[in-house]
């Protein structure tokens, strides 16, 4: 008999996704990562959760309706990542006429499944806050609902729901081969040790690298698709409000300028086709330089490369054009040759619909083992089994519990963690009580808990992916939180 019912090669979105509802149907599951969870494309996403107006613009209204659906999901699902915000869009006939933009507006408003979140606005920005930051004369903006969300975190939690639930998770251990039988019996370097593993089916889910898994470890003909890269940039906080700006530019993309980490700004995205090692994609100054003008063009504080404290990158393959409906979906191909261990190939896609996306990966496999019905919709990732309106009210009461936390430390304790902020900060009194400080953010305490329960190997694991602190936390901080990782706590 097989170890697995299910292996899956990749541990970004789309792997951890299938992993999760693979394991809560009752399926045997082991996914490999080769490097850190959510270190590929996962981490570039536009942390966007939401129907996407360009899709609208395309006529893509099934597709908005359905997305929109999942922001409800999420909103339920994930109340601690997905934060409903006000987008704000500059209105000006350079791209598009005002009163299409509004249409478009009023029609995702009745898109949206159940109208909890608040309605599209007009707003005149001359004598509304929103208005502070941008240069004259913009005197005319909308104002509509959407989600951010944290997108490594997202990855992350997924991930600790499926091992909850039976999945064994494996980073650092990278597929190098894999021979297809009525199994499939893979060879894996796991942490520097060779292991063979045997699984009834395989997935595929490893982004830009599917064409040389393909080619060099299943050894089957790559799927022809391109690589595309996006990026983002991150600058300095451009704006005091708490609004995600969306602006047109004059190739008549949208760029995203959102709130970063309480202090910076995320502006994206830009995107181009991509060759090479998806391990090295890095942003040119060519991009850079794009996001900066687009935002020079309405932002009143200018900024240049100089300003750039941080680039954030990724690749994944794009079937068909990048911004068309393969980029939203993501793509899909079942191999279920007779006689042969079936594969289920799959890539891109946004992260709105990641969780749509797994469910129907997973249901592709029901015609070979029993499995219980379709259940992520309505189960909430750990710590989000709270309603995403007492969100506040959770930081209120971690406040009121933990009286040594600050409001911002609360809120980002809460926004990673939610109601399972307990298993973190336990019965401490006082800051001392949870070991050593990394920053004035990080304590032992939480490094530890990201190691054993999370599975955080390096500082860059916890600095980059399960939070943001590296965007503050000084260099002698690094170092000693380095040195108490090697250690093992
Ligand atoms: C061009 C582009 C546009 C995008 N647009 C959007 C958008 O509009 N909206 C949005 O929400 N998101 C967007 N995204 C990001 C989107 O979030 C990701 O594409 C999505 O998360 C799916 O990622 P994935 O799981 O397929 O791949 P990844 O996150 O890259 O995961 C693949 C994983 O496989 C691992 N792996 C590879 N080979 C092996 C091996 N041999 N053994 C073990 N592990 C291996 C890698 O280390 C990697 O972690 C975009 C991304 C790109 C690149």
């Amino acid at each position: 008999m097989a170890d697995y019912d299910l292996a899956i090669i990749g541990g970004g979105l789309n792997g951890v996704s299938i992993a999760r509802d693979a394991a809560g149907r009752g399926l045997r599951v082991i996914l490999l990562e080769q490097g850190d969870l959510g270190a590929g494309a996962s981490q570039a996403s536009p942390r966007l959760i939401h129907g996407d107006l360009q899709v609208l613009e395309r006529r893509g209204l099934f597709r908005v309706r359905a997305a929109l659906r999942e922001r409800d999901t999420w909103l339920r699902t994930a109340p601690h990542l997905v934060r409903p915000m006000r987008f704000v869009i500059p209105a000006h006939s350079d791209e598009r006429q005002p009163w299409v933009l509004r249409s478009w507006l009023l029609l995702y408003d009745r898109l949206a499944a159940r109208p909890r979140l608040p309605a599209s606005a007009t707003i005149d920005i001359t004598h509304h806050p929103v208005g502070n930051a941008l240069k004259r004369p913009i005197g005319l903006a909308f104002e509509y609902s959407d989600c951010v969300v944290d997108d490594s975190r997202l990855v992350v939690l997924t991930a600790v729901d499926a091992a909850e639930r039976g999945a064994d998770i494996r980073t650092g251990a990278r597929c190098v081969r894999a021979d297809r039988l009525d199994s499939w019996r893979l060879v894996v370097i796991d942490r520097g040790h060779r292991r063979v593993v045997t699984a009834r089916a395989l997935v595929n889910a490893s982004g830009a690298w599917t064409a040389s898994v393909a080619e060099t470890v299943l050894r089957m003909k790559p799927p022809e698709f391109g690589a595309v890269q996006i990026s983002q940039i991150v600058v300095r906080r451009l704006f005091d409000t708490d609004n995600v700006y969306v602006f047109q530019n004059s190739d008549r993309r949208l760029i995203f300028a959102s709130p970063y980490e309480r202090d910076f700004t995320l502006i994206g995205t830009v995107g181009h086709a991509f060759k090479g090692d998806p391990a090295a994609v890095s942003m040119t100054s060519g991009d850079v330089g794009y996001l900066c003008d687009a935002a020079n063009r309405y932002f009143r504080d200018r900024i240049e490369l100089v300003d750039v404290i941080r680039t954030v990158s990724g690749a994944n393959l794009v079937a068909g054009p990048a911004r068309g409906r393969a980029a939203r979906d993501g793509a899909m191909a079942f191999d279920r040759t007779r006689g042969k261990a079936p594969l289920l190939t799959i890539f891109g896609g946004d992260v709105t619909t990641a969780r749509l996306r797994a469910e129907r990966a997973v249901a592709r496999l029901t015609p070979f083992y029993p499995m219980s019905p379709r259940w992520t919709a309505r189960t909430p990732l750990p710590g989000g089994d709270f309603a995403w309106e007492r969100f506040e009210t959770e930081v209120d009461a971690a406040v009121a519990r933990w009286r040594f936390l600050s409001e911002p430390q609360a809120r980002r304790l809460v926004a990673a963690y939610g109601s399972r902020l307990a298993a973190i900060l336990g019965d401490a009194t006082e800051r001392a009580d949870l070991g050593p400080a990394f920053g004035p953010e990080l304590t032992g305490a939480e490094v530890r808990h990201l190691m054993i329960r999370e599975w955080a190997r390096f500082p860059d694991d916890i600095l980059w992916r399960r939070s943001k602190l590296g965007l503050t936390m000084p260099a002698a901080d690094r170092d000693a939180l380095a040195a108490f990782m090697a250690a093992k706590p």
